[in-house]
């Protein structure tokens, strides 16, 4: 877990303000912060608010307001994807220099209706490459770039051993849509980049889209920063939890103290297992004891139900 001497761990925590913070978004926040802060390093808060159609007003400030209401206080100053987009232009230029990328007309339907083999557990169809060789239509729906066919792998320091062939699993993937909008897979590799970002916690849900997110880094030549992908709250009925459970701004409102015993249950399902008194102490100092006892090692196997 920890890096050479001279590099200082750099952690985020990357919402998209499309809803306001819930359980599983208040595990990912708790996890990446307690790990940054027990490497001694800083973590960075960022807003991926690249997709205005998917944004909701004023959920960026109370994704703040809440961070701030459990003690996750972030170091320097927030970054927003939507002013990135100089940055994002210069990598999306540089991968087309190097002649990876291309114009692609297919549509979504049409994906569908080639797609042979079996989809990924997140339901993305593999692209079957069919503008490879020229776009297929007058149009450019996307902008891809050609997958090796290799494996991809990585170490996740919860889970282990993880490998994905692209061009079965995927196939070539979109970094830019056609109304010019850059794909996350491009925009977080970038991002995470530029703010030096070393070690990316985040859910499980988010497992899959690693190894793209990998391929990149290895095409633009960045260094690879550690994973750990953190299991996932899910619903007391064993569903996957929808944006509209377990809000926590609208549930806790200002603060009124039940923000400690919710804190100290994430912390239970970080594998922690805080003292009894510590529930008579404000938010901060439940963190910093999470920070003092946070490993790898007791992070379950497993997700769960959360008791908010
Ligand atoms: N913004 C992404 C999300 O809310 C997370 C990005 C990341 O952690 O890489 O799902």
């Amino acid at each position: 877990m920890e890096r050479d001497r001279d590099s200082t761990v750099i952690g985020r925590f990357a919402p998209s303000p499309t809803g306001a913070l819930h359980s599983g978004s208040l595990v990912a926040a708790t996890g990446s912060y307690l790990m940054a802060k027990h490497c001694g390093g800083r973590w960075l808060l960022r807003l991926d608010d690249l997709d205005i159609h998917r944004q909701v007003p004023g959920m960026a400030d109370d994704i703040m307001r809440t961070l701030e209401l459990f003690g996750l206080q972030w170091d320097g100053k927030v970054a927003y994807q939507s002013r990135h987009l100089e940055e994002y232009q210069h990598f999306f230029a540089l991968l087309q220099q190097s002649g990876i990328v291309y114009p692609c007309g297919c549509s979504r339907k049409e994906i569908a209706q080639s797609a042979s083999a079996p989809h990924l557990e997140d339901d993305v169809i593999p692209y079957p490459g069919t503008c490879r060789g020229g776009n297929n239509s007058a149009v450019v729906r996307s902008w891809r770039v050609r997958v090796a066919d290799e494996e991809i792998s990585f170490s996740d320091l919860r889970s282990g051993f993880y490998s994905q062939k692209l061009s079965t699993s995927c196939g070539d993937f979109i970094l830019r849509r056609g109304d010019s909008q850059f794909a996350y897979q491009l925009a977080v590799v970038v991002d995470d980049y530029l703010a030096g970002v070393n070690q990316v916690v985040r859910g499980e849900d988010l497992l899959s889209s690693t190894p793209r997110q990998i391929y990149l880094q290895r095409l633009l030549g960045f260094a690879l920063p550690d994973y750990c992908h953190l299991p996932l709250v899910i619903g007391p009925d064993g569903a996957k939890l929808s944006k509209r459970d377990h809000l926590l701004s609208l549930q806790l409102g200002t603060a009124t103290g039940r923000e400690r015993p919710v804190l100290l249950d994430v912390l239970r399902f970080l594998g922690l297992n805080p003292p009894r008194e510590l529930s008579g102490y404000p938010c901060h100092a439940i963190l910093e004891w999470g920070t003092a006892h946070f490993t790898t090692l007791l992070l379950p196997a497993e997700g769960g139900p959360i008791p908010i």
